[in-house]
């Protein structure tokens, strides 16, 4: 795997150990202007990485360095999760910057191989279980939508990047105590239900709280149990 390396400013030391992974979309007009925000001083955010469309991939911060990516998130009860994470910044323009027929802008093939392949070797290299591989929606529900609903959650699974629940069918239980155990922070609920929906359901989001969102919500408690 060729990985460019860049060097940001925006990080310092790690507080907890490293366990997770979160996925990112750039948001931004172009991938060149989100690399350049991530390497400003001024603009106080980074990542460890960044893929580029192509399936360039660039490196930012070291990965035993704390890069600043999640913001102020929550998962399975921890915080400071930019102390637990590897942050990778995937290229796309996102709900901000719509393809020209208003559709979210696809992730390329070449892209997806190439953070199927980052993530691959940083997963076996910091031995991150499978319920701690999240996007940034999952971790910060009221805030953030990345990298949405158009990010191929089931092709990373099929890959050993995070879980996919296998069939539909586990102990249905209220949305709250699914979605907590799941690791979500439930203080907005219609915000956690919209993440989990961007996530696992992503043709339907709607914050509905009704029995296909429970039904989904048990199976992946019940694949999450099973890590
Ligand atoms: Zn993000």
């Amino acid at each position: 795997m060729k990985i460019t390396r860049l060097s940001s400013p925006n990080f310092n030391d790690r507080q907890f150990p490293l366990d997770m992974l979160v996925l990112h979309y750039t948001g931004m007009e172009t991938g060149d202007a989100a690399i350049e925000r991530l390497c400003d001083k001024e603009a106080g955010v980074s990542a460890h990485y960044v893929v580029r469309e192509t399936g360039e991939i660039l490196q930012l911060v070291d990965e035993d360095k704390r890069a600043w990516h999640a913001g102020v998130s929550s998962w399975q009860g921890d915080e400071d999760l930019n102390s637990r994470s590897i942050g990778i910044e995937i290229v796309n323009g996102g709900h901000d910057w719509p393809a020209s027929d208003g559709s979210l802008p696809d992730y390329p093939d070449a892209q997806i191989e190439a953070v199927i392949a980052l993530s691959k070797a940083i997963i076996a290299r910091w031995n991150i279980p499978a319920d701690r591989v999240v996007g940034h929606s999952d971790i910060a529900p009221a805030r953030k939508a990345d990298p949405g609903e158009h990010f191929p959650w089931q092709r990373l699974a099929e890959a050993g990047i995070g879980l996919w629940p296998s069939a539909i069918g586990a102990e249905v239980q209220p949305s709250e105590r699914s979605l907590r155990s799941i690791g979500y922070d439930i203080g907005d609920l219609p915000a956690a239900i919209t993440a989990f929906q961007r996530r696992w359901m992503p043709d339907r989001i709607d914050g509905a709280d009704d029995e296909d969102m429970r039904a989904m919500a048990a199976a992946v408690v019940a694949a999450y149990s099973a890590v």
